[in-house]
């Protein structure tokens, strides 16, 4: 008999790292259960990873697929904190919260929380993430103990939790906004005057906040550019 997507999620490493090509371990699983996935797709689950899917699944093993990725010690996320430029955008894609930081500040990552997804490198806009392999020698399930995958699961789930909640906030308050009545200054229009800046009711025009953000990262770049502009060899 085949097992249920959670039996199936519980065998995953949990590190959410969307390496199987899903957008976590659980829809991986789900994938696996309803027979639309096959069961080699997790480079930290390892090969044996896919003998647990294997067993579970009641399928063959499989040697993992390279398109996915290799099976290689783990590592954890190091932050050139010189280089970091505060834009949080490795904060944004952490998927479990393991990164600390504010705006314009440099950020750490939390080591023993790290699952080595390596989702901030690819966020990273000055390239000042590295990854470091911490289980030399060790890969899959012998550099990944359960515990750990469920700390992650927990912490994955948690976050999710948090950014559903802060949605559904947004939501309000744009629907707040969009049912008061416009000021009388934005609704007599002058031409060539209030044309382009009349929101329609209920639209979703970038609020303030986000292109001041923009704007930060912006001028955050424009510096680390010229920083490393000034001290290349040859400079
Ligand atoms: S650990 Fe990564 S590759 Fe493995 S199932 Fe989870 S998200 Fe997919
Ligand atoms: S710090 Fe980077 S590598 Fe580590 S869990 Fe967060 S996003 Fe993944
Ligand atoms: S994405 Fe890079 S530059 Fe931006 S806060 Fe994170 S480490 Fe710093």
């Amino acid at each position: 008999m085949s097992a249920s997507p959670a039996q199936l999620a519980a065998a995953l490493p949990q590190t959410q790292c969307r390496r199987c090509g899903y957008e976590d371990c659980e829809a991986y699983a789900q994938a696996i259960a309803h027979g639309e996935a096959e069961i080699n797709r997790c480079p930290p689950g390892g090969a044996e990873g896919i003998e647990r899917l294997a067993r579970l699944s009641g399928r063959p093993p499989l040697p993992l697929d390279p398109s996915c990725g290799e099976e290689a010690p783990r590592a954890l996320a190091v932050i050139d904190e010189a280089w970091c430029i505060g834009c949080t955008l490795c904060i944004q894609a952490c998927p479990v919260d393991c990164i600390i930081g504010a705006p314009r500040q440099m950020h750490t990552v939390i080591d023993d929380q790290c699952t080595g997804c390596e989702l901030c490198v690819l966020a990273c806009p000055v390239d000042c993430i590295a990854m470091e392999p911490v289980t030399p020698g060790c890969t899959g399930w012998t550099a990944w103990s359960p515990a750990q995958a469920d700390a992650a699961r927990a912490r994955y789930e948690f976050r999710q939790e948090r950014l559903a909640r802060e949605r559904h906030e947004h939501e309000t308050r744009l629907a707040e906004r969009a049912a008061v009545p416009p000021r009388a200054t934005l609704t007599q229009t002058t031409p060539g005057v209030n044309d382009a800046a009349t929101p329609a009711a209920g639209s979703t025009v970038p609020s303030d906040d986000a292109a001041r953000r923009r704007a930060t990262i912006e001028a955050a770049l424009a510096r680390a550019r010229a920083q490393r502009e000034k001290h290349a060899p040859g400079s």
